[in-house]
């Protein structure tokens, strides 16, 4: 079993819908670890009308990427507080390999990265995910319409609260952050390659296989 406190400071990529923030999440519920998700920082952002969360809206309800120098600002003074001292998890970032290299350039050598993991799903199936995925409008829990269904249709089980769909989730700005997937985070997977901290999950599985295998890479 894993210790509850770890040394991990880790970034994981996947695509939009292979699961990384729900892995992260559980990682974060099980174990000492930050869970920093640069997607829910900018919602948050957003709505409390900062400017910086305004003009982030803008992009992402596009299906584009935030500008690299917005996001590095916005992670840089993140990982400074104190619940992020020893050991964080980023979700959603870095997204571009801009941002990889500021990522890099902020970290010393006694708080460089330690862990890439990399979630591997076809891009069929990353449809079919996202189409269906339902947020709550409050405790910001996951539903899907299909895989996994709240008791009540629109209402969150946890909380009660409405569920919505992201306006990032709808099937035109999918369409959109697929490709800018392809085009340039998964370049990324290259980079890391090259630095030896690459490891790959196969994450067509069920999300319990997946945890599994990623709590084995993060020893
Ligand atoms: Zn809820």
């Amino acid at each position: 079993m894993m210790p509850t406190t770890m040394q991990a400071r880790c970034v994981f990529l996947g695509a939009p819908g292979a699961g990384k923030g729900t892995q992260a999440k559980r990682v974060a519920g099980m174990v000492d670890i930050a869970h920093i998700s640069t997607g829910d920082m900018l919602r948050e952002e957003g709505k409390s009308g900062s400017e910086l969360g305004m003009e982030a809206k803008t992009y992402m309800d596009a299906g584009k990427l935030v500008p690299d120098q917005l996001i590095i600002d916005m992670v840089k003074s993140r990982i400074q507080k104190p619940d992020a001292a020893s050991a964080w998890i980023l979700d959603g970032f870095p997204r571009t390999l801009p941002q990889a290299e500021a990522l890099d350039q902020n970290l010393s050598n006694d708080n460089a990265l330690t862990h890439v993991i990399s979630f591997a799903v076809p891009e069929a199936v990353l449809m079919g995910r996202l189409t269906g995925r339902r947020t709550c409008a409050r405790c910001g829990a996951i539903w899907h319409i299909a895989h996994k269904p709240p008791a009540k249709a629109g209402i969150c089980d946890n909380c009660g609260g409405e569920l919505t769909q992201r306006s990032d989730d709808r099937e035109e700005a999918i369409g959109k952050r697929l490709e800018v997937y392809r085009t340039q985070t998964a370049p990324l997977l290259a980079y890391y390659r090259d630095r030896g901290v690459l490891k790959e999950i196969d994450a067509d599985r069920s999300p319990d296989i997946v945890f599994q295998e990623l709590l084995t890479q993060m020893q």
